[in-house]
């Protein structure tokens, strides 16, 4: 059983985490039509963590997220749930912006009430996926979001993330969706279709990898 102590120290390291995070540059372009960075969200004991390639897909669908959430929880007789982002700044694309004037670059440009600067509407951004570029800058963050966490099961949302986190724990092999693999330490990683195409015949055979895993004879 994990101690309150634990709990605290897990509180403390994420707030530590998030707050580097917040301030982060590393990817400029992404930054001037985003409020805030996305953050993992639910139990800093977690048995099981998902990740998704990042917030769009889930902001656009938080019922499907709860619904996901919910079914996970009662399949594995768990509670202690978190789900988190391999990119944390959600890119965008957007004709007003790849028109404006390369002063502005870098800067600002979506105000608190997400009203662009430029157009004096709501933004009208796009949401796209992130480029290779901005998973490898960003990767960092999660990982250090699963040493502090340390789940026993991951579950991997999509190619992208599965590739990426994969390979970021030494794992080469070809993976289909459902597929189960270990890191060194014994954590369990599965492969899963991103959450938009992720139905029940997915989820029973996630629900067999879990199961097999933990009673392995
Ligand atoms: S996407 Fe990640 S690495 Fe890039 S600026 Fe945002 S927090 Fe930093």
């Amino acid at each position: 059983m994990v101690s309150d102590g634990r709990r605290e120290q897990n509180i403390r390291l994420i707030i530590e985490m998030e707050d580097r995070i917040a301030q982060c540059k590393r990817c400029k372009s992404l930054l001037s039509c985003i409020r805030k960075p996305s953050m993992g969200k639910g139990d800093l004991e977690p048995d099981i963590i998902l990740i998704f390639e990042n917030e769009s897909q889930t902001a656009q669908d938080p019922e499907k997220l709860l619904e996901l959430r919910e079914l996970i929880k009662s399949e594995f007789n768990t509670s202690k749930i978190y789900h988190t982002f391999m990119v944390r700044c959600q890119p965008k694309a957007c004709a007003i912006r790849s028109n404006t004037s390369c002063y502005l670059e870098n800067n600002k440009l979506i105000d608190r009430d997400y009203k662009c600067l430029l157009s004096g509407k709501s933004c009208e951004g796009i949401p796209v996926k992130p480029a290779d570029d901005n998973i490898i800058r960003c990767l960092p963050f999660l990982l250090e979001e699963l040493e502090i966490l340390d789940p026993r099961t991951v579950i991997l949302f999509g190619d992208r993330v599965s590739d990426f986190v994969l390979k970021t724990y030494g794992i080469f092999e070809e993976f289909n969706t459902g597929d189960a693999f270990y890191d060194s330490t014994g954590r369990l990683f599965i492969t899963v279709s991103s959450q938009e195409e992720f139905n029940i015949e997915e989820y029973h055979k996630l629900r067999d990898n879990i199961l097999i895993a933990e009673n392995p004879d």
